[in-house]
């Protein structure tokens, strides 16, 4: 026997793929409402009846069509209209086409020489981003998540103010200390640990009771940590807060970080999308004062997961803080202008092409596409907002101010109860009951969590514009229904 084994061919193997396709297109893309959103197993059960063994010999096209079959069986259908479980759902035709383009062509963006199309493409959709955010903004980088773009902000900041670091480390800097609100999202205090800054240097800041950041509250945490001899150094302001989907009061916020010269990033990976949209576009206003932004289309926009980009108004900033530089990648002597090899601003290496959905998606429905997409979004949270308000079986837990709406469904015995706050201990089995039967009913997936004092409550949330205010009374009355028999 032939001991090299050759990588097998991808033309060899046309018939496979189309079978692929074609299992891809009658079972994930036109998979409709009358399909469950989940065939839910428990992880000790999934593991009997799906073939997770790895052999010495490999099993034939017929088992891995079979392997395939079950594989999508027993995933979560997260296009399908009743996923509002996370901030990013439903499945757009274009983004697919894209995210299929180019892992056909296993694209790498970092250098022009290997992904000339996908270099200017990343360029474009940065420099019309930029102006969309503001006149002065320069540069920005697509991100593994807004996560990452966050923990990269937080980074910026710190090398913004001690350029020194990038060669000579951590040591000699006074204690920093960063500013977000109580309702921020979690990667700021992960990416604070991870940069060596410490999770008890980032100083929460008290929100009110919609989820905005009080602006007071942070002025006296800036002079109290001043106070200490601390070094106060970047408020991170969320628009779009994930839970609430509150937007902190950007211009208050921004006239505090010029008063003490702080770094001002804003976290709009949630809220961002609504800078397609002119009716909503002023929900974001002072966002040009900022120093940083992090926006993920990957959510409101629904482009297919990951898409998720950094912006800074110094166009430089990006190149001084990460470039190393390397000689086997970015020569300095090549065959073309190496001024547009741009992976050296980045703190990847190989990195998977994320602008070509997104710009194809942009492409086919124009800006006004996406405005359109916002604006339908938020009439159905509006609609779903006026159904609570009027239903006596369920309560908002507070006003809504984006496509978040919160709200707990209230058992018999818990309606019509002035102060329902009293029962925080019942209501905080609620939701959790009630989801675990959805799930395994693979009816709706819905998010739920406790917030601060809050007990345990839904979060409704969608970014698929096929959503209808049908689907909205649909998945009330499926609550109520479970409700009344899990909680009689
Ligand atoms: C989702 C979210 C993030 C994190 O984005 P990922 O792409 O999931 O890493 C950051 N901030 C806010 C406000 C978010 O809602």
């Amino acid at each position: 026997m032939n001991s090299f084994q050759p990588i097998p061919n991808v033309v060899d193997h046309g018939d496979f793929l189309r079978d692929v396709i074609e299992i891809l297109f009658s079972n994930v893309v036109f998979a409709g409402h009358s399909n469950k959103v989940v065939l839910w197993k428990q992880p000790e059960s999934l593991k009997d009846l799906f073939d997770f063994s790895l052999d010495q010999i490999g099993v034939t096209q017929e088992k891995l069509l079979v392997l395939i079959k079950n594989t999508i069986k027993f995933s979560v259908k997260t296009g399908h209209p009743y996923f509002i479980n996370q901030l990013f759902s439903g499945l757009d035709p274009y983004g697919l086409a894209g995210q299929w383009l180019t892992d056909a062509l296993n694209a790498s963006v970092y250098t022009y020489e290997v992904a000339p199309v996908f270099t200017l493409m990343e360029t474009k959709v940065i420099q019309e981003m930029c102006k969309m955010i503001g006149p002065e903004w320069g540069d920005g980088m697509f991100c593994p998540g807004g996560s990452f773009g966050n923990g990269t902000a937080i980074n910026l900041a710190r090398f913004n103010l001690f350029p020194d670091i990038k060669l000579n480390g951590l040591t000699n800097l006074p204690k920093l200390v960063l500013f977000a609100s109580e309702e921020c999202h979690y990667s700021i205090h992960k990416f604070a640990s991870f940069l060596g800054i410490g999770e008890n240097n980032v100083l929460s800041v008290n929100t009110d009771d919609v989820g905005q950041m009080d602006v007071s509250d942070l002025e006296q945490k800036i002079l109290e940590q001043l106070g200490l001899g601390n070094m106060p150094y970047l408020v991170v302001a969320t628009l779009g807060t994930t839970v609430r989907g509150a937007f902190d009061p950007l211009n208050d916020i921004a006239d505090v970080c010029k008063s003490y010269k702080l770094w001002l990033h804003v976290d709009a990976a949630w809220g961002g999308g609504l800078i397609f949209s002119q009716k909503y576009r002023s929900k974001l206003n002072g966002i040009e004062r900022a120093q940083s932004v992090v926006i993920n289309p990957h959510k409101l926009l629904a482009v297919p997961q990951q898409c998720s980009l950094l912006f800074v108004k110094d166009k430089d900033i990006l190149h001084r803080c990460h470039s190393k530089g390397a000689e086997y990648l970015f020569q300095k002597d090549k065959y073309y202008d190496s001024t547009y090899d741009h992976g050296d601003k980045y703190l990847q290496c190989g990195r998977k092409c994320d602008v070509f959905k997104f710009w194809l998606m942009w492409k086919a429905k124009g800006s006004m596409g996406f405005a359109r997409h916002v604006e339908a979004l938020m009439e159905v949270a509006e609609y779903f907002e006026t159904q609570i308000e009027k239903r006596p079986d369920f309560c908002l837990v507070s006003k809504r101010q984006y496509m978040n709406v919160c709200f707990w469904y209230l058992p018999r015995y818990l309606q019509g109860k002035r102060n329902i706050l009293n029962n925080t201990s019942q209501l905080q089995k609620v939701a959790p009951q009630i989801k675990a039967v959805m799930v395994k009913h693979g009816s709706v997936m819905l998010g739920y969590q406790p917030l601060k004092n809050l007990p345990n409550f839904f979060r409704f949330v969608s970014q698929n514009s096929a959503l209808t205010k049908e689907d909205v009374d649909f998945i009330l009355d499926h609550i109520a229904d479970i409700g009344r028999a899990v909680f009689p």
